[in-house]
C-alpha cells in the first residue's frame, strides 16, 4: 500500500485518489506512515527524541552551526498533530534542545529543525517493534565531549561539602546574631557555584571514601514492569534509589553514585562502565518486577552466575532484566556472549563471593520490612551485574504485578522501610568487609 502511488503523481490526482480511498473506507494518505507518539527524554547525560510509527521511517540529517541546529528529514510522513506536539514537548530545562520546528518540507518529507543549546554528537537510529512499541526512530543528542562520571562525581561531592559548610556558617551567623551585635561570620569556603577541577587532595580523599553505586533499573523509554493500576517500575525504583542516595550521603565516610537520577534510559553496559569509572565499592541495582501470576510476592536478591542460573525463575528474571537494552533502545546492542567472554577474561569469583555475602545481609534486613520471595541469594547471568571487580547485587524489592505489593510500593512509608533496610545492609556489609585500598589508578 505504501508504494502504491508514484512520486510523480500530481497533487490534485493524489487528492482525488484520497477522496476515492475515503469513500472506500481506506486511509486518505495510504502511502504515509502514521505517527503513534512522540516522546522527549531530556537529561544531562543526553537528550533523546523518539518518534513511534506504524512502519519503519527513513531519515537523513545534517548538522548546522552558528547557531547550532540539527536538521532531520523524515520520508514517508505527512505533518500530523502528533508531530506538531513535539514542539510543545521540549522543556525549558532541556540541556540540549532550545526549540523544535516542524514542517512539511516536501510532499512526502517532514522536516524537523532542532535548535540546540550546544553542539551535539547526534546518534540517529531505528528500532524494530519490541514489547509494546511499534517502529521507533530515535535521535540521541550527546555532548560532543562525553561527561566523565568521575569528574562529575567529584564535583557533586565538592558542591555538597560547600553547601554543608555554608549551612554551618549560616547557623553560626544566626547564633552570633542572637548573642549580640552582628559580627562578621567566618567564611572558610569559597562559593562553589562554579565547581573546580578536582585536586590531587580531593582524589586522595576519595580513596578513603566508600562509594556505593545505586542503580535504579529501567527509565525513559523502558518503563520496566507495570502494576495492575499502572504504577511503573522505573518510577518506584528511582524514588527508592534517590532516598537511598540521601541516606548514604548523610553517612560519614560514604558517598552514593547514581547510574541514573532522572527519567531517562541508560544502557546496562553503561551503568556498569560508569560505576567502575568512579571506582564504586559496590553496585546495588534496584528493581520491582513482574511475574506471570499476580500471586508471586516478596523481595529477592540476585547475584551474578557464570555457570547457569540457580533456578528457572532466576534465569527467567535475568532474561527479563537483560531485555532492558532492547526496550530502552540502544544503537548497537552488544551481544550477551560478547560481554560474557570479556568478563570471563577477568577474575569474577571473588566478586561473586562478595556479592553473595552482601546479598545475604540485604535479605536479612529486607525480611524485617516485608516478605521474602526466596530466603537465599539466587544467581543468574544478569548483564548489569557483570563488573568483574565490583560486588554487585540486583534487588527485586517486591512484585509490582501483585496488587497488594503494588499498593505497598507506592506507599512512602513502605519505600522508607525498604531504604532503611538497604542502608542498614550496606553498612553492615562494610563493617564486616572493610574496603581494601583501591588498586585501580584514576
Ligand atoms: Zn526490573
Amino acid at each position: 500500500m505504501k508504494r502504491l502511488v508514484e512520486v510523480s503523481c500530481r497533487r490534485s490526482f493524489l487528492e482525488r485518489l484520497g477522496a476515492a480511498w475515503l469513500l472506500l473506507g481506506l486511509p486518505a494518505q495510504a502511502w504515509a506512515s502514521v505517527v503513534k507518539a512522540v516522546r522527549v527524554w531530556p537529561a544531562a547525560l543526553y537528550t533523546r527524541v523518539t518518534i513511534e510509527s506504524d512502519t519503519a521511517l527513513t531519515v537523513t540529517h545534517q548538522r548546522l552551526s552558528q547557531p547550532e541546529r540539527l536538521v532531520i528529514d523524515i520520508e514517508g510522513l505527512e505533518l500530523s498533530n502528533q508531530l506538531r506536539d513535539l514542539v510543545s514537548k521540549v522543556q525549558p530545562e532541556d540541556p540540549y534542545i532550545a526549540a523544535v520546528r516542524v514542517g512539511q518540507f516536501q510532499p512526502r518529507v517532514v522536516r524537523l529543525v532542532l535548535d540546540l543549546k550546544q553542539a551535539v554528537a547526534p546518534q540517529l537510529f531505528s528500532l524494530a517493534p519490541v514489547a509494546n512499541y511499534q517502529h521507533r526512530l530515535v535521535f540521541d543528542l550527546h555532548p560532543t565531549v562525553e561527561q566523565d562520571p568521575l569528574l562529575q562525581f567529584l564535583q557533586e561531592k565538592l558542591r555538597a561539602e560547600g553547601q554543608a559548610q555554608r549551612q554551618v556558617n549560616d547557623a553560626l551567623g544566626e547564633f552570633i546574631g542572637q548573642m549580640g551585635p552582628r559580627t562578621a561570620v567566618p567564611t572558610t569556603t569559597a562559593p562553589t557555584n562554579t565547581p573546580a577541577e578536582p585536586s590531587a587532595q580531593d582524589l586522595q580523599r576519595l580513596e578513603r571514601l566508600i562509594v556505593v553505586a545505586i542503580d535504579p533499573g529501567h527509565g525513559g523509554e523502558d518503563p520496566g514492569a507495570i502494576g495492575p493500576t499502572g504504577l511503573k517500575e522505573k518510577d518506584v525504583v528511582l524514588s527508592i534509589g534517590l532516598q537511598l542516595r540521601d541516606r548514604i550521603n548523610a553517612t560519614p565516610g560514604m558517598r552514593a553514585f547514581m547510574t541514573r537520577d532522572g527519567d531517562y534510559f541508560v544502557a546496562l553496559g553503561d551503568r556498569v562502565r560508569r560505576a567502575r569509572r568512579v571506582q564504586a565499592d559496590l553496585f546495588v541495582s534496584i528493581h520491582a518486577d513482574a511475574f506471570f501470576t499476580p500471586q508471586a510476592r516478596g523481595a529477592s536478591v540476585y547475584a551474578l552466575s557464570t555457570r547457569g542460573a540457580t533456578s528457572a525463575a532466576a534465569r527467567w528474571m535475568a532474561k527479563r532484566e537483560n531485555a532492558s537494552d532492547a526496550v530502552g533502545g540502544i544503537q548497537a546492542p552488544v551481544s550477551d556472549a560478547q560481554v560474557l567472554r570479556a568478563m570471563l577474561d577477568m577474575s569474577t569469583t571473588a566478586q561473586i563471593n562478595d556479592s553473595l555475602q552482601l546479598g545475604s545481609v540485604l535479605l536479612t534486613q529486607l525480611d524485617r520490612v516485608g516478605r521474602l520471595h526466596k530466603r537465599r541469594v539466587e544467581q543468574a547471568g544478569f548483564a548489569v551485574l557483570k563488573a568483574p571487580d565490583v560486588p554487585s547485587v540486583l534487588v527485586e524489592t517486591a512484585f509490582i504485578s501483585n496488587p497488594e505489593e503494588e499498593r505497598r510500593l507506592a506507599d512512602t512509608q513502605y519505600q522508607a522501610g525498604l531504604v532503611e533496610a538497604l542502608h542498614q545492609g550496606i553498612r553492615q556489609y562494610f563493617s564486616r568487609n572493610p574496603p581494601v585500598a583501591r588498586r585501580r589508578t584514576l
